[in-house]
């Protein structure tokens, strides 16, 4: 396995076999983000989940030179895909990389749940509009750079900053929460 030691404004972050990482001061540890995600009851994004399905590559570096700080789950193109947890769709966005994109806030707007590469989004789906846990809210496909022959959700969760900017917030590995809602 290789070993990558990257310096930037983050702190260090240490990948490989055994991660270490130190977050800025300030920043409440992953820990409270994970105890607060996991007792809200959150639904599978994909119906009848399956472990070897979600790939583990939150820390993963990308082509771009970012790190990946998402999970993908593999699902035949078509599949349905589900609101995580209840809120609102704050926005649908079209970009090079995600394709097809939904932003929700959760109700109290304190993270953002991003999926990406939908084939398409769910009938009658707008922007401002709230959702529940479990509702389809898309489709999985491949747009964006996904490649063609291997449809998947790009699943994301960041914890949104005190200005609630769709775009930006600090990433949550969401694979530790995925595995658990594994049937
Ligand atoms: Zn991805």
């Amino acid at each position: 396995m290789r070993t990558h030691l990257l310096f930037g404004s983050g702190g260090l972050i240490l990948m490989g076999a055994a991660c270490v990482r130190l977050l800025n001061a300030g920043e409440p540890p992953a820990g409270e983000d994970y105890q607060r995600l996991m007792q809200r009851n959150l639904t599978a994004p994909i119906r009848s989940l399956n472990a070897r399905d979600i790939q583990d590559t939150f820390r993963q570096g990308r082509a771009s030179g970012k790190l990946h700080e998402a999970t993908d789950i593999l699902a035949p193109r078509g599949t349905p895909i589900l609101a995580i947890d209840d809120g609102v769709i704050q926005k649908l966005f079209l970009s090079k990389p995600g394709g097809l994109t939904i932003y929700e806030f959760d109700r109290q707007g304190t993270y953002c749940y991003y999926y990406a590469h939908l084939d398409h989004y769910a009938e009658g789906l707008k922007e401002g509009m709230p959702v529940n846990r479990g509702d389809v809210i898309g489709y999985v496909g491949t747009t964006g750079n996904a490649p063609p022959q291997t449809p998947h959700l790009h699943f994301a969760i960041f914890r949104l900053g005190p200005e609630k900017q769709w775009w930006q917030g600090a990433p949550i590995d969401p694979y530790p929460l995925l595995i658990k809602l594994v049937k």
